[in-house]
């Protein structure tokens, strides 16, 4: 007698290759079984017409939350990782994580922005995109190269949240490209000795030379060839920009030499940051990204930047406001849609949401009501990125089996992680033995619902989402008390 059996469901595994109809049993939070006729349980889920697959593994999540859990929740997502950024101290958030109860399994990095931020000035700030944005008012750890004194320190803070369980170290270079490659390549060699990935923000993002982003992604790849570390890309739909076939193509040929290099993508060509980022400041922003100040739209008011001047203006008022970024525009011009598709149809790549938090007249938004209120704004990635990706890319326009495209939501990013994190060979496979992270959806049915113009709508076509074993959405309704979310973290010392 099982606790549960999703009875009669299109079973998807993308490790073994599985797809077919067949019976799912869990027992305490485990999947035991996987077969047909497998006997009675104490509650039954009939998923006939439905697909069975593992949980999304989202390895980039800014401004985790109860609302932010709930909406990823309706577009698949189990376990929700911020990774790009990171936090400090990394004990402190699994401990605040753990004592408010999580719906989504969660976890996180080291966030060496942080350390940066604390070795190098004397800043207090949380740590979440904002209050790194707020940090620019003393911008020394972003513009500057840290002396010798300053990087021992950045190392140990770095290392101290390795031993604490932050799941490798998260590298926004973009915000910081001061930092210097002396320190760099200490912090890499640091994470390879620890068996930990590295999520790189790149340093640049400029279609033209010097400092573009083709000189950032071989820098990138040559700490992987020169300290032996695991580095991987973050959102390469948006840091790669007009010149992302040149990028993939140097990610190809690293990869075909064995280096440990990954990547990741959003199925968006508007990004989503705040206003005070060091890549606005530079005077030939519109040259190197061959768009102009109006492709920055300020997310509270809706308003597009006019020129620099108020740029500079919109910084100096609050360098932590949020921004959306319309980098490229995928709806009106077929190039920019199939310089999108080289980044998300990556082979091996990751789709990885970047999700950013909700927030309500310019502060987050963390209550309870569901749905979420009209007015709560955050980018329609934190809604609908995989929904996106596999109702648009695989349903609509064929671009792989659907298989395939799962696997990129799931086992892709897990196996990314399982090696430092051995927790990860449990998840993004539907076997006996692994953590009963499930998702049953209606596949004809599926959409990401979030837009631009409106925001707050959760993606359509989840009908029972579980986490651990226990559902979070039953029949395509939140169950909001659910709270089975475990942390993700490498083993403390
Ligand atoms: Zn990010």
């Amino acid at each position: 007698m099982y606790d549960l059996i999703i009875r009669g469901g299109r079973v998807i595994d993308p490790e073994s290759g599985h797809d077919g109809v067949a019976d799912v049993a869990i027992q305490a939070g485990t999947i035991v079984a996987v077969g047909a006729g497998l006997g009675d349980a104490a509650q039954v889920i009939d998923a006939g017409g439905l697909v069975v697959a593992p949980g999304f593994v989202d390895l980039h999540a800014h401004g985790q939350s109860l609302p932010a859990d709930r909406m990823q929740a309706f577009d698949g997502v189990t376990t929700t990782l911020e990774l790009e950024l990171g936090v400090w101290p990394v004990a402190r958030w699994y401990e605040e994580q753990g004592r408010a109860g999580r719906t989504l399994n969660y976890g996180a990095s080291t966030g060496w922005v942080f350390t940066r931020i604390g070795a190098m000035t004397a800043q207090q700030v949380e740590a979440s995109i904002e209050g790194m944005g707020r940090a620019m008012r003393d911008p020394r750890w972003s513009s500057a190269a840290a002396t010798a004194a300053e990087t021992e320190d950045i190392i140990a803070r770095v290392r101290q949240g390795l031993d604490e369980g932050g799941i490798g170290i998260g590298f926004p270079n973009a915000y910081v490209p001061g930092a210097g490659a002396k320190e760099m390549s200490a912090l890499c060699r640091l994470a390879a000795s620890a068996n930990a990935p590295t999520f790189t923000h790149i340093a640049y993002m400029s279609n033209v030379d010097p400092r573009s982003s083709i000189e950032a992604y071989t820098r990138l790849i040559g700490f992987a060839g020169s300290t032996g570390a695991h580095m991987h890309m973050c959102h390469f739909n948006s840091t790669s920009l007009q010149d992302v076939e040149a990028a993939a193509e140097l990610v190809r040929t690293a990869q075909a030499q064995g280096l440990k290099v990954t990547l990741e993508a959003y199925p968006y060509g508007v990004g989503s940051t705040v206003v005070g980022a060091a890549f606005f400041t530079d005077p030939e922003f519109p040259q190197r990204t061959g768009g102009g100040y109006d492709t920055i739209e300020l997310l509270q008011s809706g308003r597009r930047l006019a020129d620099r001047d108020d740029l500079l203006a919109a910084q100096e008022q609050d360098p932590g406001a949020l921004i959306l970024w319309h980098f490229l525009d995928v709806d009106v011009t077929p190039r920019h849609r199939d310089l999108l598709d080289v980044s998300v149809l990556f082979p091996g790549g990751a789709i990885a949401s970047d999700a950013i938090a909700w927030m309500i007249d310019g502060a987050p938004y963390t209550g309870d009501a569901w749905p979420l209120p009209d007015g709560v704004v955050s980018h329609p990635r934190s809604a609908g990125t995989f929904t996106r990706f596999l109702s648009r890319w695989v349903r609509e326009r064929q671009s792989m089996p659907l298989i395939e495209g799962i696997a990129k939501c799931t086992l892709i990013p897990a196996q990314i992680l399982e090696a430092g994190t051995p927790q990860m060979h449990r998840k993004g496979r539907i076997k006996p033995g692994c953590d009963a992270d499930i998702v049953v959806f209606d596949y004809a049915d599926l959409r990401d619902m979030a837009e631009f113009s409106a925001m707050n709508r959760p993606a359509r076509g989840m009908r029972h989402v579980l986490v651990n074993g226990e559902a979070v959405i039953a029949d395509g309704y939140l169950r909001p008390n659910a709270r089975p979310g475990r942390p993700v973290r490498r083993e403390a010392r």
